[in-house]
């Protein structure tokens, strides 16, 4: 009785899980460098995409890696889960009412634990529509005293894959790359800036997004509390 009933339970779990781990591996931090800190990362990697592929992520890594070196901080050891959405929980979040906060909330409903570290949720281009977004302490104030507490999604961060290519943003050039605007909108908890050339840029027009930070923005990165000395 009590096995039939742990089995029962367990179908059930496995039936209002927001998604189904089909995979896990590690990729080690980069060896000990002086004056370089690291940002460890866990990503929850939509099978099948191109985010799942080694050399693709490989790829976006060493570039978000590159432009974060600029104020001492590049990727460290990063736990990929790779799985597979429930069609509930996708079916969910496409009829989810804006007024009810982001749709990316329902995702967090079934984290039991707290997030210690930054988290990633990447897409591929089929199961949620086109988004590159990320939500920081500033941004989860906000919108919890606006509608619905959003705590659960702070210092997490969404991208689906054709993000990957920088030629989806106006205005940027091939220094630029998403995924380190994302996580840099995360570490200094920052938004847009009126500057020109910039990976944070809100200006429009020919390289007016690039991989460069200020050292402002780079004093700001350095104080997110994920990141670890090694
Ligand atoms: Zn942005």
């Amino acid at each position: 009785m009590m096995i039939l009933l742990f089995v029962l339970s367990l179908a059930q779990a496995q039936d209002t899980a927001n998604w189904q781990v089909v995979g896990e591996r590690v990729i080690s931090a980069p060896a000990r460098e002086a004056g370089i800190r690291h940002l460890p990362l866990d990503l929850l990697i939509e099978s099948g995409s191109k985010w799942s592929q080694a050399t693709n992520l490989k790829t976006q890594l060493d570039k978000t890696s590159r432009i974060l070196r600029q104020c001492g901080v590049v990727i460290g050891e990063v736990n990929i889960q790779t799985v597979v959405w429930n069609p509930k929980t996708l079916l969910e979040m496409e009829n989810a009412s804006p007024y009810d906060g982001p749709n990316e909330l329902i995702l967090m409903r079934t984290v039991q634990t707290p997030v210690l570290k930054t988290l990633g949720f990447l897409y591929g281009l089929n199961s949620v529509p086109s988004t590159a977004s990320a939500y920081n302490r500033t941004s989860v104030r906000r919108l919890s005293s606006h509608t619905v507490d959003a705590t659960p999604l702070c210092e997490t961060f969404h991208i689906t894959e054709h993000h990957m290519d920088y030629r989806r943003v106006p205005g940027a050039n091939a220094t630029y790359d998403t995924f380190a605007h994302e996580l840099v909108h995360l570490m200094g908890d920052v938004g847009h800036i009126e500057v020109y050339g910039n990976l944070m840029s809100a200006m429009d027009g020919r390289n007016s997004k690039t991989g460069s930070l200020t050292t402002d923005q780079c004093a700001l990165i350095n104080q997110y509390p994920l990141i670890v000395t090694p």
